[in-house]
């Protein structure tokens, strides 16, 4: 007999009282867009639910003090359209719109890219290039920080614990003199899980790049940060001749990265196409800011 429960809380409060009631099979639920597949492929039939996308303050983007809050619950295809996200970390706009199909756009939020901690998911690679944190409740109401980079361990494992929720994600965004694009490559044309993606942040001065984080997702448990990369623009004259230069050192990382998988023949190739993309994205933004 089906013993299922599901629970849709309005608040924070109605959340608190819900976790501490959780069993080992109850799942958080957001859009369902891995869960459902999750409980498909794990033949999971017994189980209850707490629908976390009632709450409100859970789908906010707010600007506040410099620092970007964006609610738990905010779906990709309301990252597309922000003014805000747009405005101040755009490669996440980028990366949003880049996700699966519409369908999926609809339903898939941010928390639970973060929280599936899949090594492809496209907006984590931007959330590390941001240092972005995420603010997590528990059921006694406890809330903590922490930095996107340290939640997601490994493929599917994060310090989230039974009884904690993601509930927004905070960045810091971009300043007038920095810039930042997203770029991946997917097996098909649309639903396209990435192969590869990667984010790259810069800060730039009279064209010399003065600061940059460069991540590369898809080529380890989770999203890369390439150090190869980010020396080699530090200090550096954004142009042509530097963008060749990284593209070979984007399969360098590739090659140091993944040497035993038998995608890095692929993966050393389709990463170079996405750091163009990457720089293209830039000098075009550049160019738009003169
Ligand atoms: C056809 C298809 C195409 C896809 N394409 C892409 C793609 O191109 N790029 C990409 O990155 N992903 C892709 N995905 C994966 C998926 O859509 C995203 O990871 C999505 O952001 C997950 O969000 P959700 O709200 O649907 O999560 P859910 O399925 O609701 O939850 C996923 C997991 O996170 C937990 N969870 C959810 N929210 C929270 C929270 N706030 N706090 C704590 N735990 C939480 C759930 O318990 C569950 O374990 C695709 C999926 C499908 C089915």
């Amino acid at each position: 007999m089906n013993k299922s429960i599901f629970t849709a809380p309005k608040s924070l409060d109605e959340l608190k009282t819900a976790l501490s009631k959780k069993t080992h099979n109850t799942y958080i639920v957001a859009g369902g867009t891995d869960l459902a597949v999750g409980m498909n492929k794990n033949k999971i039939y017994d189980f209850s639910l707490i629908d976390i996308t009632k709450i409100k303050e859970l789908k906010k983007i707010e600007y506040k003090d410099d620092l970007i809050e964006i609610g738990s619950c905010v779906r990709m295809v309301d990252l597309e359209d922000n003014e805000i996200i747009n405005k101040y970390v755009p490669s996440l706009s980028k990366a949003a719109s880049c996700i699966g199909s519409t369908q999926i756009r609809n339903l898939a939020t941010i928390g639970g890219n973060i929280a599936n901690a899949a090594q492809c998911a496209d907006t984590v690679a931007v959330l590390f290039a941001f240092d972005a944190e995420v603010e997590i409740i528990n059921s006694i109401g406890e809330i903590r920080k922490e930095l996107v980079y340290d939640v997601i361990q490994g493929i599917g494992q994060t310090t989230l614990k039974d009884d904690e929720v993601i509930i927004k994600v905070i960045v810091k965004g971009q300043e007038a003199n920095e810039y930042s694009s997203f770029s991946k490559i997917g097996a098909r044309k649309t639903v396209t899980i990435s192969k590869i993606n990667a984010c790259i942040k810069l800060a730039l001065n009279d064209n010399k790049i003065t600061d940059s984080r460069v991540y590369i997702g898809s080529i380890g448990v989770k999203a890369v940060r390439s150090l190869l990369i980010e020396n080699a623009l530090n200090n550096k004259v954004f142009n042509e001749e530097l963008k060749e230069k990284i593209l070979e050192l984007g399969s360098k990382q590739v090659l140091d990265s993944i040497p035993k998988r038998k995608s890095k023949d692929y993966k050393k190739i389709a990463v170079k196409g996405i750091l163009d993309d990457i720089f293209c994205d830039i000098e075009k933004r550049r160019n738009l800011d003169e």
